[in-house]
């Protein structure tokens, strides 16, 4: 109804509550898009240990078939690195192949996986996002682990692809290496304005933090000629996967 939003919302959500009940006692549906194929986003889900990519994110800027490689992998290649990641951050791992809560790690890895974890909640949760409020770092982890993860495959992905063919990572191309277009790529994806007010509800409500990963990537550093111990090429980087 043109003049009912109230109404209209109320009903989408009895609608959307009476389609998911429906779902009990089914078989899953693997084939079932949580997302609409417009949608500019991704996604996992430990349920069906799959990830999505509707046809909405696989446009440019994000991929663009006139773009280079590096970019595309920077772009791209860092939000698929993402969502495969969450099958291994502090959520995802604790479901199995098939989508089942099931604990199938070893407690040793367990140990490991918490310490390394830990120094990236400790990393975010320095991080200040406006005035005097930081990141949550235990919100935040499970999307920090699949930024970080992400991304460091996209890099290897890359590097592969660009040795099987041959590239120069040396060459420039419109006053940049490959390396260099591929975190600058990386960057445009986060390339925004946000009021203080936005921002400050972002991180006290929101589990995407205000983006820390190409410090923890000595790659970036080398790439734009940083020097251990600068900034953007701590010592004290922080790597889960
Ligand atoms: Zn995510």
């Amino acid at each position: 109804m043109r003049d009912d939003a109230f109404g209209n919302a109320l009903r989408a959500t009895d609608f959307e509550n009476r389609r998911q009940l429906a779902k009990i006692g089914k078989p899953v549906d693997r084939g079932e898009w949580l997302i609409t194929p417009a949608t500019v986003d991704a996604y996992y889900n430990p349920s069906a240990n799959d990830i999505n990519f509707p046809a909405g994110i696989l446009q440019s800027p994000l991929y663009d078939s006139h773009a280079s490689d590096a970019s595309n992998y920077g772009h791209v290649g860092g939000v698929v690195g993402h969502e495969l990641t969450h099958g291994f951050d502090d959520e995802g791992r604790q479901f199995d192949g098939n989508g089942n809560l099931a604990d199938w790690w070893t407690a040793e890895d367990g140990k490991h996986f918490d310490e390394k974890a830990d120094c990236e909640v400790k990393e975010y949760g320095n991080f200040v996002a406006v005035d005097d409020v930081k990141v949550n770092g235990k919100l935040t982890l499970g999307e920090n682990t699949a930024d970080n993860g992400g991304l460091l495959l996209a890099y290897m992905a890359y590097l592969d692809r660009a040795k099987k063919e041959g590239v120069d990572l040396a060459a420039k191309k419109d006053g940049y290496t490959a390396p260099q277009r591929f975190y600058i790529g990386f960057a445009q994806n986060y390339c925004e304005n946000s009021r203080p007010e936005q921002v400050r509800n972002q991180v006290l409500t929101d589990p995407h933090s205000p983006n820390g990963v190409v410090q923890n990537m000595p790659e970036f550093g080398q790439a734009f000629g940083c020097k251990a111990g600068q900034p953007m090429m701590p010592v004290n980087a922080c790597r889960v996967w």
